[in-house]
């Protein structure tokens, strides 16, 4: 749970921050570029993530028995399958089959349900060695620090922070280029691949009519920790559900549309019928699924396109929003979960600039959503009751012309006064223009005052 003054604080400080937002903008300047080239792969673009948006909703039409299906095909498969309400039952249940197979060396590739339940806090606490071989989830872990993005971990580490990283925890030379800082990381996990007990992975999605798992992923690393380990665990939330293989060739494309490695797809796929074990998490989804409109945020494939392109996210980062996946997507889903009374703040993340609209490769009207959000807020959320107050006032001030067109020292001073707190310390506050609409309007349609 994040409290809205600390929030408040944590963003004032990060805007603040003129590197970091040079870098923010670097990282929108290529995103920019990638996309340009990305959706054009497609004859008709539009179709096709119209194809996909319906895939992924009818099975959450279908949910409960597909749900079931999908659990009687593994357990037919020989996959030990267990349910998790909340983050506390699925972090036991990780750790109890840790423990059960004695487990000394724990490797864990890219996994946000993971990162949601704080797993690796849980099981360090527990005398547990866990590895990240995502490598920058790798970057990350060497200073315990949440990733800023579910799909980049580090990319609000410059490279030659990774490398002064590097130096001080391997003693590796300083300065290394990225070629050099990946073969630093390929070095060090080696011998982990070699000596792993469990894997512990996540999912890109869970097919109910034949009870797979599926990966998709650029570096290997996944495919590697599954086939080296003795043990699997698959921890994934309950959303992951599709409901055929056949939905897999329309959506695994899409899922890397904007990918930004020259292939423009994903490197790997891999699809499994037998992990050892499957934690199947619900943690709020359940939540997120009776909203009869909010629901179609669980058809998020998290390809991570509309992080890149949120002007919000693009400003602040990912820290700030303090949960696994941060940025619009986040932004509609941590209120309906965590109570819209304490999480108010996060309805008001978006400026409704559409952009994430138009790029979701999963047509999803984010900012709908969010719109939507902060309707829920207005209703539940009683601790609103001033700022409702003083939007009926100044409605019913702006809906009286002479009001408006009376633009004098004083309504400068009062809107001056009302704004201040709001507009923070590092912005001037816009004065009213001299001459007030009407009176420009008079001017230019030659109408002379009475
Ligand atoms: S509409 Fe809102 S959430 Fe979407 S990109 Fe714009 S600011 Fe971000």
């Amino acid at each position: 749970m994040t409290d809205s003054s600390s929030f408040k604080q944590n963003v004032d400080s990060i805007v603040g921050d003129a590197e970091f937002r040079l870098m923010m903008a670097a990282r929108y300047d290529f995103f920019m570029m990638v996309i340009k080239n990305s959706a054009c792969r497609y004859s008709n673009f539009e179709l096709e993530k119209s194809r996909a948006y319906n895939i992924r909703n009818k099975a959450f039409r279908n949910f409960d028995n597909l749900l079931v299906d999908f659990e009687t095909n593994c357990l037919n498969n020989g996959v030990v399958v267990k349910w998790a309400r909340d983050a506390e039952e699925a972090k036991q249940m990780v750790y109890e089959i840790v423990s059960g197979e004695k487990a000394k060396n724990v490797i864990k590739t890219k996994n946000n349900v993971a990162e949601e339940i704080g797993l690796l806090s849980y099981l360090e606490m527990k005398k547990v060695n866990v590895t990240e071989t995502d490598s920058g989830d790798f970057v990350c872990s060497s200073e315990n620090e949440r990733p800023s993005d579910p799909q980049h971990s580090a990319a609000h580490l410059p490279y030659k922070e990774i490398s002064r990283r590097f130096t001080e925890k391997y003693g590796v030379k300083e300065n290394l280029k990225p070629k050099q800082l990946m073969t630093v990381v390929r070095k060090v996990l080696k011998d982990k691949y070699l000596t792993a007990d469990i894997a512990i992975t996540g999912a890109n999605f869970i097919v109910s009519d034949t009870g797979s798992v599926v990966f998709s992923e650029d570096e290997g690393n996944v495919l590697k920790s599954i086939s080296s380990s003795k043990k699997q665990i698959v921890l994934t939330g309950i959303d992951k559900l599709v409901a055929s293989l056949d939905d897999l060739p329309t959506l695994l494309p899409l899922s890397s549309v904007f990918e930004v490695s020259k292939n423009r797809v994903s490197a790997n796929y891999t699809i499994i019928n037998k992990p050892d074990f499957l934690v199947l998490v619900d943690n709020g989804r359940s939540d997120v699924l009776r909203k009869d409109f909010q629901r179609r945020i669980l058809t998020c494939i998290e390809c991570g396109a509309c992080n890149n392109i949120c002007p919000i996210f693009n400003t602040i980062g990912g820290h700030v929003y303090e949960m696994a996946v941060p940025g619009p997507v986040g932004t509609v889903i941590k209120p309906i979960v965590e109570g819209f009374e304490n999480e108010s703040h996060f309805a008001t993340l978006c400026t409704s600039c559409h952009q994430c609209d138009d790029y979701c490769p999963m047509n999803i009207k984010i900012s709908d959503l969010i719109l939507r959000n902060r309707m829920d807020v207005a209703k539940e959320n009683d601790s609103l009751v001033d700022e409702k107050n003083v939007y009926n006032f100044m409605k019913k001030r702006v809906e009286n012309r002479k009001n408006m067109d009376n633009n004098n020292f004083f309504n400068t001073l009062q809107y001056k006064q009302l704004m201040k707190k709001k507009w923070g310390i590092r912005r001037v506050i816009p004065s009213f223009a001299e001459k007030t609409f009407s009176q420009l309007w008079k001017e230019a349609n030659g109408i002379t005052e009475k």
